[in-house]
């Protein structure tokens, strides 16, 4: 296991640092000084690429007015889908395959009212009970839609630990009473990484549709999801993607399902070359394309462009390649720094590197004090109850220096008792 050859001591981070391939991307961020940002699983930090694509757009609307549409070199009447194709190698897509519109929950909506078609008996969905809130409650409000009950239709696969899901206890459900499968790449509290490829066949031998939500994976976890044959897949562009806060989302349609009418049509979904013809009647997009609604909010879109210029340049595998390295030094300084008493933490996330998503899950009683704690010392976690401390190590712009930092952050509030001046209610935003 790598871990053993970590040693305790800001030498070897510093080691670390140093000898880091991609330290040098930490440049092209806006970092404040004195603060160890580690919640970039949430909102990943603005970069100058960002800004940069943020103010072009910014210009095209001032020089071109309704011509940025169409007459500027970056026309926005196709970025939706150009930023797709440039994004789609992240989630090993065909460049069709994907698209920039919407957002998380919103693309949720629109995929589920598309794949999910109740029939005879098979009209449950499949999910499970650590998915992150806004996913169950579409998933109920869609199977009310239906006229069906989902505390009778919405199967949730429980956890056994609090934790983590069974990959095997997903597939055990699978029962041909299951319309729709959706499930999370990366589990937001534990940081669980599926074996999406093992749940996407096994759900197709028994004839079921599956999706995924990659809010959790899309820019630190490579994927396969055209040759996985996911049939549908979104995510995110505000948390590891660094687009922006509220930045519009992704989403993913399978090749083979081009030309399937959307459940919920609009006239970005239009075959482009006639949506200004006006007719009355839908002509769906031979792409993924086809899944847009509305007109592209440019400006939310736009500085998506800037961010995943550094992706294409480190490479999404470089970038898994460091966030596991990175997550393993943490969960090493953790083992060794922090689980005995006084400090009494635990790790919620798997230790192995294959079911790890690119966060960390602390768990503490205090946890809730403690990350309060953090952030007045200069550290930005964030909490989710009841009782994680969620720590990202984010391979674009963290270091190993300040994750031994962190650590040590950690010991000085156990040992100082500092948890002790914060109260233990969440605060609105955690
Ligand atoms: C962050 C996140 C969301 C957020 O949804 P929005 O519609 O963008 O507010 C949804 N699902 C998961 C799994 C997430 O991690």
């Amino acid at each position: 296991m790598l871990r053993k050859a970590f040693v305790p001591g800001p030498e070897q981070a510093q080691l670390l640092d140093n000898q880091d391939p991609m330290r040098h991307f930490r440049d092209r961020f806006y970092l404040q000084p004195d603060r160890i940002y580690l919640d970039g699983n949430s909102l990943g930090l603005a970069s100058r690429d960002t800004e940069e694509a943020l103010l072009a757009a910014l210009d095209d609307w001032k020089r071109h007015g309704i011509e940025g549409w169409t007459a500027n070199e970056r026309p926005w009447f196709t970025l939706a889908e150009e930023l797709g194709a440039l994004q789609a190698e992240l989630v090993g897509a065909l460049p069709a395959e994907v698209v920039v519109t919407g957002t998380t929950t919103v693309n949720l909506h629109t995929l589920v009212a598309t794949f999910y078609r109740p029939e005879g008996k098979r009209t449950k969905i499949l999910a499970d009970a650590l998915n992150f809130p806004s996913d169950l409650y579409a998933l109920q409000s869609q199977l009310r839609l239906h006229g069906f009950d989902p505390d009778e239709h919405l199967i949730l696969v429980q956890s056994q630990d609090g934790r983590t899901i069974a990959e095997d206890e997903i597939i055990a459900a699978m029962t041909d009473e299951v319309a729709l499968i959706l499930l999370p790449s990366v589990l937001y509290r534990s940081g669980q990484l599926l074996d999406m490829a093992r749940l996407t066949a096994a759900a197709h031998e028994r004839q079921i549709p599956i999706g995924f939500d990659c809010s959790h994976s899309a820019g630190a976890v490579p994927h396969q999801l055209h040759d996985w044959k996911t049939d549908f897949a979104f995510w995110c562009n505000y948390k590891y993607l660094n687009g922006g806060p509220g930045a519009v989302g992704s989403l993913f349609v399978h090749q083979r399902h081009f030309g399937r009418l959307p459940g919920l049509a609009g006239w970005f979904g239009y075959r482009k070359e006639r949506q200004f013809a006006m007719l009355p009647t839908f002509e769906q997009a031979p792409t993924a394309g086809a899944w847009q609604i509305s007109t592209p909010p440019v400006l939310a879109t736009a500085p998506l462009r800037g961010s995943l210029r550094l992706f294409q340049e480190a490479g999404i595998d470089r970038i898994r390649e460091k966030s596991l390295r990175m997550t393993d030094y943490l969960i090493y300084l953790i083992e060794t720094r922090l689980t005995e008493a006084p400090y009494c933490f635990q790790i919620g996330t798997p230790l192995d590197p294959a079911r790890r998503g690119g966060h960390v899950a602390l768990e503490h009683p205090e946890a809730v004090r403690i990350g309060k704690a953090l952030k007045m010392l200069g550290v930005i976690p964030d909490f989710r109850p009841p009782n994680v401390i969620r720590l990202a190590p984010v391979a674009l712009y963290n270091s190993y220096t300040e994750l031994w930092r962190t650590v040590e952050i950690l010991r000085q509030i156990i040992d100082q008792r500092l948890f002790e001046q914060y109260s233990d209610q969440p605060g609105t935003v955690s």
